[in-house]
Formats: structure tokens, sequence, C-alpha cells
């Protein structure tokens, strides 16, 4: 049974598939390409495909699979829906990120309900009919130009199949474009270019039903004239519908590289959509050059148990980027890995050497902690700028209370349950939830903030919407000892009872969210935590 609209729906498709090997930057090019559409008046709405069986990102390790990226709306995403809102400026929803997990579910549930009742539910058709309503959904509540679906994986997968046969029945029923990434390895000894792995993953794509209008191919060196003829007649792609994707040295100008190359153009020409010529880029261009051009480095360290795989920590690298090019300065991260320091194996002084700003990141379980509160205590004795995000929020308080009110064993109960002092201490709400996925405090919440605060001076409000992700909060019966010692709590829910920004105003620049800035920043607007905390970097 096909779905059969009566017209073609108005939005149309573009399918981003990737061939060869993963890691290829996918996502940063369906970025690109949204953002690129945007610029030229198109209304644009991004999905993600995840071919996993977790129901979400939330339970995955960060290690192994990249960071947890956190919606408005509390969905704990893949980390490709941050490269889309930081890129596309854009709000999304958990309906943009399709797991097999959330599908499957989906399904079941309808099953269990009697919706099939009678009927036997088998993948085709039931499967690919609630992907298409799904894709059909999404398109039209948001009323897109365009539906930007990236297929997570590489295509001779066994567990993207089902996704892709969708997307062929689709093309049966809307305008699909497709797009597919592959990469053109180059041999160094005999510094040639090839192109067998893109032939075999487009006949790939080719058995499954889809012939792709276009290839985007990733290759370090300026791709060959006769590698793109060779190309065009092993996979049918046209000559002109090969995209360029060399090794760029900053992803943030992808966008720019592909206007370039007119991919808006010739995507537009398949679908009928008339180019209305403007400048939208320019703002984009301006913020890409004041970063190439900057002369001033400042060197951030990063503390983490993480720091092993960047990717844990993708959003806060960008967040700072963005706040960076702002300002016209470059930003070189040191990672510090905070076990060392917490077995003794170096000091915070040794660490933070040189450094002119120190972020505690987000974080879970007790490894690595003591290492954290050490590097606080050096950059709070020491005037360097200090920015804590969610556990470095909870570790700043934590450090405070030991070193400066005097109660030496304060701590956390997620990192010692029998503390004297539980200065963090489990959220009243979440004493009772056993569940781990998506049961912590998730999602975007109103910030109060208080009046002639640095907090206020930076956010020019006394109100701020960011995103939450944590079960421990701050213990609001100690408050004010802390505050009687000179911690100011500038920012709080609508309640009163949550802390939600920490700092200190006799500090150069001291501040802390329980929030994580993070999730909110994009590169046409930064976060103001990042670009107050960059800026007094650049002033060390
Ligand atoms: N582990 C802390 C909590 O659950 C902090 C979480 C985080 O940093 N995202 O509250």
């Amino acid at each position: 049974m096909r779905i059969k609209p009566k017209t073609k729906p108005k939005t149309k498709f573009i399918v981003v598939t990737g061939g060869v090997i993963s890691g290829l930057g996918k996502g940063i090019f369906t970025a690109s390409l949204g953002r690129l559409l945007q610029a030229k008046k198109l209304n644009v709405i991004p999905i993600k495909i995840d071919p996993y069986i977790n129901v979400d990102a939330g339970t995955m390790n960060p290690i192994e699979h990249g960071e947890v990226f956190v919606l408005d709306d509390g969905s704990e995403v893949d980390m490709d829906l941050g490269n889309y809102e930081r890129f596309m400026n854009v709000m999304l929803t958990g309906r943009s990120n399709i797991t097999t997990g959330k599908i499957y579910r989906h399904v079941i549930e309808k099953e269990r309900n009697g919706d099939y009742l009678g009927k036997t539910v088998q993948l085709i058709p039931h499967i690919t009919n609630e992907l298409k309503r799904w894709f059909m959904d999404v398109a039209e509540k948001s009323k897109a130009d365009i539906e930007l679906i990236e297929v997570g994986g590489t295509v001779g997968d066994i567990e993207n199949l089902i996704f892709l046969e969708a997307l062929r029945q689709l093309s049966m029923e809307a305008d699909v474009v497709f797009i597919h990434c592959t990469l053109i390895p180059m041999l160094k000894v005999v510094g040639e270019q090839k192109t067998k792995p893109t032939q075999q993953s487009v006949q790939k794509l080719r058995e499954i039903g889809i012939q792709p209008d276009f290839v985007f191919l990733r290759c370090q060196m300026p791709i060959q004239k006769k590698i793109m003829e060779k190309i065009s007649l092993f996979t049918g792609v046209r000559e002109e519908n090969i995209i360029r994707g060399e090794d760029l040295d900053d992803i943030y100008r992808l966008p720019l590289y592909l206007e370039s190359q007119k991919v808006h153009r010739k995507i537009m020409d398949i679908f009928g959509i008339k180019d209305i010529s403007t400048n939208g880029l320019d703002d984009w261009k301006r913020m890409t050059d004041s970063y190439k051009n900057a002369r001033k480095t400042v060197t951030v360290a990063m503390t983490g148990k993480y720091t092993a795989l960047h990717d844990s920590y993708v959003s806060i690298e960008q967040s700072l980027r963005h706040a960076a090019s702002m300002l016209g300065c470059k930003v070189n991260l040191k990672w510090v890995e905070t076990t060392e320091i917490e077995t003794g194996k170096r000091t915070a002084k040794s660490a933070l050497k040189g450094v002119d700003g120190v972020i505690v990141p987000g974080g879970f379980g007790s490894r690595g902690t003591e290492g954290k509160i050490a590097c606080i205590k050096y950059a709070r004795e020491h005037g360097i700028p200090f920015l804590g995000l969610c556990y470095g929020f909870q570790l700043a308080s934590i450090e405070f209370a030991r070193n400066v009110c005097g109660l030496r064993k304060a701590s956390s109960t997620e990192i010692d349950s029998n503390t004297p002092h539980p200065v963090i201490d489990l959220l009243p709400d979440q004493k009772h939830v056993y569940k781990k996925g998506g049961t912590m405090r998730l999602g975007g919440q109103d910030v109060i903030i208080r009046k002639g605060t640095r907090a206020e001076k930076l956010y020019s409000s006394t109100h701020a919407r960011e995103r939450f992700r944590h079960r421990y909060e701050f213990n609001p019966a100690y408050i004010k000892r802390l505050e009687e010692k000179g911690m100011v709590f500038s920012g709080h829910d609508e309640s009163g009872n949550i802390m939600q920004i920490l700092e200190l105003p006799d500090h150069r620049f001291f501040m802390a969210s329980q929030f994580h800035p993070e999730f909110t920043s994009s590169m046409m607007k930064p976060n103001p935590l990042f670009s107050g905390f960059l800026n007094a970097c650049i002033g060390s």
C-alpha cells in the first residue's frame, strides 16, 4: 500500500547519503547546504536519520558517539542537529531526529493499540509508510520549501536499508534530489586520486534503486578534472553535478564554497524554483573573514575526562569559535585531562601554565572531579577567566564552599553520597526516577537574571532562555552561606529555587551556568556567556 497524496507535496526533498567511510563531514555538508538555501530565501527544515536502536542519543556514551545535543523541547539528539542549528539558526524539535528505535517504538505502539488489527505488521509497508508519513508531516507542519534529510551511516550498512527504501519510495511521490557523499582517497606514494570506492558506493545505492543526482566528493587535495570525468562516466551523475569537497581550513567556509560552485542554482533548477538573487551570505562571509584575519590568539584550557575524543565537546568548541569570530580573535584549545591532576601525576598549576582562560564543561560521575576542582581553585585564586558549564557550575560551588566558606567536606551527592555538606544534591523531582532514558531535567527553561549583575550586562536582559540536562542542582539550603562570602547567584528559575548562574563580582571573570550555553550559540548569534568569557581572555 502506497501513501498516495492527491497532488505532490509543495515541499521539495533533498536526501543526503554517505558512502565509503563514516566521518566524512556529511553533517557539516548538510548544514552548509541548508544555510546556502536559506540565503536564497528558502525555508529549510532538516531531519537527521540515525539507524541505531536507541530511541534517542541520551543514553549513549559521548566517547563512542560524540556529544549528546539537547533541543529546546527537551529532546536528546545526535550532535548533527547541533550543526544544523548553528549553521541555520533554526530551532528544531525532536521530530527532526529519527532513530530506528523511535520509529519502531511508534509502529509497535500502534500495533499494541490495535491500529493494524488483523494485519501482519511488516517492515514494508508499515515501517516505510510510517517514515514517509513522518517526512510529510514535518514538511507540512514547518511549511518548509525544502526538507533536508540526512541519512546516518554508510550505504551498504544493513541498518540504514529500510530508511533508504522509504526514501526511494518517497521519490515516487514527491520531488526528491539525492546527493551522495563519498571519499576520493589519495595514495601518497603515487600521488594518485582513486575513484573506485566512489564507483562502488554509487553502485550499492543503485542496487537499492536510488540513482544519485549529485555526488559530493571529499578529498584532501583539489580534485583533478579527469577524476571528475571518470566518476561521471561510472556513476551516471552529470559532470556539472559533481560537487567538490576538498578539505577547507574552516568548516564555516563550506556554504560559501558550495555557493561558488552554484550548487543551490543546480538544485533549484531541478525543482523548478526561481533563483532570487540575494546577498544572503554577506554577513556569514564577514564572520568567517573576521576569524581568518584575526591576529590575536587566546589559549583556553578545556578540562575533562573525555579529552581523548574532542567530539564530546563539539558544541563548546563551536561556541568559542562563534564568539571568536565576533571578537576577531582565534582560539587555541588546550585539552587538560583532569584525572592526571586527580592522581597527582601533574598539578593544576603546571596544567594551566600560560592559558588565558579555563572552561570546566559538563560531565557525570566522580572520576576526574577532584582534578577539575583543583583547576577551578587555581583559576579563582589567580584571576584567570573561568567559565563553568553544568557540572562545571556544580563543581565551582563545591570548590567555593570548601575553600572559601570552610566547608571542607562539601561535595555533590553524585560524587559522595555521605557528604556532610551536600552543596549539590539531587533535584527533588529526580528522587524517584529510576529509568535512565530521557528522565533528566531536560530542555529549554526560562532563566531569571538578577539586576545589576554581570549576567544582566552580558545578556542585556533580566530574562534568558537556555537549555538544561541535569539531575543534580545547587542545594538551596546553602545559598546564604555562599552569598555571605561573596558568591552571587545571578540567575535562577521562575520559582526562585533552582540556581542557574553564579558569578564572583570581584574576579576578572568567574561565571558558571547550570545550563548549557553551548546549545544556544550559533554563528550569527554567539551566546553571551562565551563572548563575555572570551573577551575577558583577550584582556589577559
Ligand atoms: N552530573 C551532573 C548532573 O546530573 C551534571 C550534568 C551535566 O553536566 N550535564 O546534574
